[in-house]
């Protein structure tokens, strides 16, 4: 199998982003998000580990591209701790910046900043994940992730580089991060000019950590998701009248502070006010 293929996360009816191509350099996450989707797909998740003749493999499938979008990444970080070491992330936007790609890098990781000099060279954007400004928090739901105040500190030197950077406000979880007033405001503060947000989507497993971490939650939130809650490909959504409520409020919310909006695999492309990915800002530099 390839390791560039087009982006199509888990054939989701709901996706409206545009046409673009994905390719993860790393298999595996060492953020350990309770919330994570992409667990249950991929064995020993949690373990990350660099893929096989990753450098090699990308340079022989790189021949083939022209220029097109490429989203960094989709089922991993592209930044964990271990690219502080490796650099195998440097190396692939090395060559993929050689065959003129447009890159859209998604990443909790300040590791990003290393690598803005090269990011600089092509249409590129980057969209750090943020989904709550308390730290104590982030670590509960991102237990390994950066914290909350060093991805705004990140996302605060990416607009001063003159970097295009989205925020993904993903995913909401009902009485755990639906309030984001502050937040928002703290990224209008710093420059930001698109937010992403999404829903949280229950899968088995990620349920499983989710009740752990939050038990309390846990039980507040079951019902909305197993009795009222719909049923879409693989996962469990919120019922859709409280998708929208959410999605409303945090459309007012960045409209007030002129903030661009998008919506992530929720149906309610009615709302956006720019690309859903952000991707506008690849050329707004
Ligand atoms: S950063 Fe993304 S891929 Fe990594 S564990 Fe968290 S949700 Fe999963």
């Amino acid at each position: 199998m390839g390791l560039i293929s087009q982006f199509d996360p888990w054939r989701s009816k709901l996706c409206t982003c545009p046409s673009k191509l994905t390719f993860n350099p790393y298999t595996g996450c060492d953020h350990s998000c309770v919330y994570c989707y992409a667990s249950s797909y991929i064995p020993k998740f949690f373990f990350c580990r660099p893929k096989k003749d990753l450098i090699p493999k990308l340079e022989r499938e790189a021949i083939k591209l022209k220029g097109e979008l490429i989203s960094i990444a989709n089922s991993s970080d592209p930044y964990p701790n271990l690219e502080a070491k490796m650099g195998l992330t440097r190396k692939c936007l090395e060559i993929l910046t050689r065959h003129n790609c447009k890159l859209q890098i998604i990443t909790k990781s300040k590791i990003v900043l290393r690598d803005v000099d090269l990011l600089r060279k092509k249409p590129s954007m980057v969209s750090l994940t943020i989904t709550t400004i308390d730290d104590e928090l982030a670590k509960v739901i991102e237990p390994h992730a950066p914290s909350s105040s060093e991805r705004l500190k990140t996302a605060e030197i990416l607009v001063n580089a003159d970097m295009p950077t989205s925020v993904r406000i993903d995913p909401i979880i009902p009485f755990v991060n639906d309030n984001q007033e502050n937040l928002i405001k703290t990224l209008a503060s710093i420059g930001i000019k698109h937010i992403t947000v999404s829903t949280y989507k229950v899968k088995p497993d990620n349920w499983q950590r989710l009740s752990m971490a939050l038990p309390k939650t846990a039980e507040k939130i079951k019902p909305l998701y197993f009795e009222k809650g719909e049923r879409i490909g693989r996962y469990t959504y919120l019922p859709k009248n409280l998708r929208l409520k959410i999605m409303e409020k945090m459309r007012l919310m960045a409209k007030r502070y002129s903030i661009k909006f998008g919506t992530c695999r929720e149906g309610l492309s009615h709302l956006h006010t720019a690309s859903c990915d952000g991707s506008w800002l690849l050329y707004s530099r």
